[in-house]
């Protein structure tokens, strides 16, 4: 599994849920976003880009060079914030195109 979404950051807006490609992001019975079908989850970042709450974290596993960081994001009007969190607790925050993000 490449994702976990915490249940007290969602907002229940179901953005997450509407973008993944996969259908692998469901909602609960509060309407809470959840991870149905973690095992398939292949890790395309789509739906870090559309939650506005940074409800949900990417893990950087070892496989991608990442020894166990993770990444998460946060909007603010049309800017989109990567924090890449490392092991060692240093953060880098990355700044692009939030029109952009999800265009496809
Ligand atoms: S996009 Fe974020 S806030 Fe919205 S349902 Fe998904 S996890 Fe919750
Ligand atoms: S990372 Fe991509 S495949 Fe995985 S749950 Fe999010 S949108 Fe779906």
């Amino acid at each position: 599994m490449s994702i976990i979404i915490n249940q007290q950051s969602c907002i229940s807006c179901g953005k997450c849920v509407a973008i993944c490609p996969g259908n692998i992001l469901g909602k609960s019975d509060t309407g809470k976003a959840y991870v149905k079908y973690p095992k398939d989850c292949w890790g395309c970042t789509s739906c870090l880009k559309e939650c506005k709450t940074g409800a949900i974290k990417y893990y950087l596993g070892a496989d991608i060079g990442g020894r166990g960081g993770y990444l998460y994001t946060k909007r603010e009007k049309e800017q989109l914030y990567w924090f890449i969190c490392k092991p060692d607790g240093e953060h880098v925050c990355i700044t692009v195109d939030g029109t952009q993000a999800n265009r496809y």
